[in-house]
C-alpha cells in the first residue's frame, strides 16, 4: 500500500509521524509532498491535554519535545469580557468541586450561590486554576484518591518547530519527503485519485491519499468537490490577525482569549515569545482596525509583520471520499477559541488507524463510518465554541447583539435548555468536552439553571458554607506548594542541556 501525503503544515507531518510509527512493518510506503514556496498556515499553538497521549503514542520525552518546540504547560483558558465587560474565568482542564451526598456538586454550588453563601464565579473551586493563578504547575498525581490527580494538562509550542520535530521523527522512519508544487490532481475513471502531477512534471502514483493541504483542499475539494457545510450563521467571525512579540512577564501556564468588540483576542505564552491574535467578524470591523486593536494591546513592541487570514467556520461534507481523507484545515475549520484543531487531527488520525483500508480492497463501511464519527466530532466542538458567544450578556456593540440573539442549532438549543432549567449538563461517554467544561462556561458566562436538583436544598445553609470554604481552602493550599511554573520550564532545559 502507497500512501502519499499531500501538505507538510502540522496535519501533514501529525499523519506522517502517526501512520509510519504505527504501520512500521506493514509493507505500508508514505510519501510526503510539501511546498516551501506556499508554506504553513503559520499558526496553531494552543492544544488540549489529548496531544500528549498523541505525543506518548510516538515515544515522545516531554522535555526534550517541550524543549525543542519553546513548549509551555497550559493549564486551562483565562476567558476575559466573555460574560460582561470586567468578568474573568478559566475553563480548567479539570474538575470542580465533589459531589455531595450523591448529587453533583455544580447543582450545591447553585443554590449556595443562589442564597448568597460563595462568592461569584467557581475558580476557587478548581485546583488546576488556582495554580494556574499564580503561575504554578506541577504534573497530576495518578494516585485517584488526591487532589492532584483531578486536572489535566496540555501544552503552548511553536507550531513551525513542532512540524520540524514530527518531521525528523518521520523521515527517520522512513517517510519520504518531497519538495515541490502539486500542480494538478488525476483521477480515475471510478473517481478515485490516480496520481498528482508536480509542477516539475513528475507524476506521483499513490493507492491512498491524505489531503493535508490546508484551507485550499487540493484534493478534497478542488479536485474531488466535495462541497462545504458553511457554518457562519452561527460562528460569524471570518478573519484573522496574528503577531508574535517578546514575552513580557513570567510565563503563564494557561492561554488567554479575551473578547473583543467584534471578536475576541488571544494570547499564547510560549518559552521565548508570546503568540497573539485577533479572531474578527469583518462585518463588524474592518482589517485595518482590527489589525491596530491587536498591535495597541500587545505586551511589548513587536518587529514582526503581522500576518492576516481568511477563513470560512465550518467543514467538508465529507472528509473521507473514495482514496482520498481530509485531515486538517482541508477537512474543516472552527475558529481556535478552545484550541480545537490540532485535537481534530489527531481524532481524524486515530480514526484513520481504526478503519485503515486492508490491502487490495476499498469498503465504502469504512468512509462512511470515518465521515459519521468526524461529523459528530465537529459539531460537539461547534455546538461548545458557540455557546461563549451566545452565554453572553453584552449588548454594547452590534456584533455582540447579533451574536446574542442569534438562531441556535437545535443540538445546542436543547443543551442549554436542560441547563437553564433545571442544571443538566448533557454529556457524553467519550469525546470532547465534558461536563466541567460545559459547567466552567456556563457560571462563569453567569449562565444559573432556575432550578438546582431538589437535594441539594437538603444540606442546611452553614453546613454548605463550610464545605464551600473548605473546598476553596483545599484547592488555594494545594496550590500554593506547586512548583512555579518558569522553573519546571528552566529545570527541563537545564535536564536537556547536561
Ligand atoms: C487564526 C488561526 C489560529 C489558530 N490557532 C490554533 C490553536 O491555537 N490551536 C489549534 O489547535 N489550532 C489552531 N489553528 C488551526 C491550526 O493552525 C491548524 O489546524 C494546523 O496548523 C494544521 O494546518 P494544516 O497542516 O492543515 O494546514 P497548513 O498549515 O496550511 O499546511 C498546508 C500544507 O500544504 C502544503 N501545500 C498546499 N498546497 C500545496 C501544493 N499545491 N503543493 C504542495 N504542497 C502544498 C503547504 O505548503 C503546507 O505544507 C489556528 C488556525 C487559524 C487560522
Amino acid at each position: 500500500m502507497r500512501v502519499l501525503i499531500v501538505g507538510g503544515g502540522t496535519a501533514g507531518w501529525m499523519t506522517a509521524a502517526a501512520l509510519a510509527h504505527k504501520l512500521a512493518g506493514t509493507g505500508v510506503s508514505i510519501r510526503l509532498v510539501e511546498s516551501a514556496e506556499i508554506g504553513t498556515v503559520g499558526v496553531g499553538e494552543a492544544t488540549v491535554p489529548h496531544i500528549r497521549h498523541f505525543n506518548a503514542s510516538l515515544g515522545f520525552d516531554e522535555a526534550d519535545f517541550m524543549s525543542r518546540t519553546e513548549a509551555t504547560f497550559k493549564l486551562g483558558i483565562e476567558f476575559c469580557d466573555w460574560g460582561c465587560i470586567g468578568d474573568r474565568y478559566i475553563h480548567p482542564f479539570g474538575a470542580f468541586g465533589q459531589d455531595i451526598g450523591g448529587v453533583p456538586f455544580h447543582h450545591h454550588w447553585v443554590r449556595a450561590r443562589r442564597a448568597g453563601l460563595v462568592p461569584p464565579g467557581l475558580d476557587s473551586m478548581s485546583l488546576p486554576v488556582q495554580a494556574a493563578r499564580a503561575g504554578r504547575f506541577g504534573h497530576p498525581s495518578p494516585d485517584p484518591a488526591s487532589l492532584y490527580s483531578t486536572y489535566s494538562y496540555a501544552y503552548q509550542f511553536d507550531a513551525g518547530l513542532y512540524a520540524a520535530y514530527l518531521s525528523a521523527f518521520a523521515q527517520a522512519r522512513g517517510v519520504v519527503r518531497t519538495e515541490g508544487k502539486v500542480a494538478g490532481v488525476r483521477l480515475r475513471p471510478d473517481g478515485f485519485v490516480n496520481h498528482v502531477v508536480m509542477a516539475d512534471g513528475q507524476e506521483i502514483a499513490a493507492d491512498l491519499f491524505i489531503d493535508c493541504s490546508g484551507f485550499r483542499g487540493l484534493l478534497i475539494e478542488q479536485a474531488l468537490h466535495t462541497g462545504y457545510e458553511d457554518w457562519t450563521r452561527w460562528l460569524p467571525c471570518d478573519r484573522a490577525v496574528a503577531v508574535p512579540c517578546p514575552n513580557a512577564g513570567p510565563v503563564t501556564p494557561y492561554t488567554r482569549a479575551t473578547a473583543r468588540m467584534a471578536g475576541w483576542m488571544w494570547r499564547i505564552p510560549l518559552q521565548h515569545r508570546a503568540g497573539n491574535g485577533h479572531v474578527y467578524c469583518s462585518g463588524f470591523i474592518d482589517d485595518d482596525a482590527a489589525e491596530q486593536a491587536l498591535l495597541d494591546q500587545l505586551e511589548s513592541p513587536t518587529s514582526s509583520t503581522p500576518r492576516r487570514l481568511r477563513f470560512t467556520t465550518g467543514k467538508r461534507r465529507r472528509q473521507w471520499v473514495g482514496n482520498c481523507v481530509a485531515i486538517g484545515l482541508s477537512a474543516g475549520f472552527l475558529e481556535p477559541l478552545e484550541s480545537t484543531s490540532i485535537h481534530l487531527i489527531q481524532l481524524g488520525i486515530g480514526r484513520l488507524l481504526d478503519l485503515f483500508p486492508a490491502p487490495g480492497g476499498w469498503d465504502p463501511l469504512d468512509a462512511a463510518e470515518f465521515n459519521r464519527l468526524m461529523d459528530l466530532e465537529y459539531e460537539r466542538v461547534r455546538d461548545f465554541i458557540i455557546l461563549h458567544y451566545v452565554a453572553t450578556q453584552r449588548d454594547d456593540t452590534a456584533f455582540w447583539h447579533h451574536c446574542r440573539t442569534m438562531a441556535l442549532p437545535d443540538s445546542l438549543a436543547t443543551k442549554m435548555d436542560l441547563f437553564r432549567e433545571r442544571g443538566v449538563v448533557v454529556t457524553y461517554r467519550d469525546g470532547m468536552f465534558l461536563e466541567p467544561s460545559w459547567l466552567a462556561v456556563y457560571l462563569g458566562q453567569n449562565i444559573l439553571p432556575d432550578r438546582v436538583d431538589p437535594r441539594a436544598g437538603l444540606v442546611p445553609d452553614a453546613e454548605i458554607s463550610r464545605h464551600m470554604a473548605a473546598e476553596a481552602e483545599r484547592c488555594r493550599r494545594a496550590a500554593a506548594v506547586m512548583p512555579l511554573h518558569g522553573d519546571v520550564l528552566a529545570r527541563y532545559r537545564q535536564g536537556m542541556a547536561s
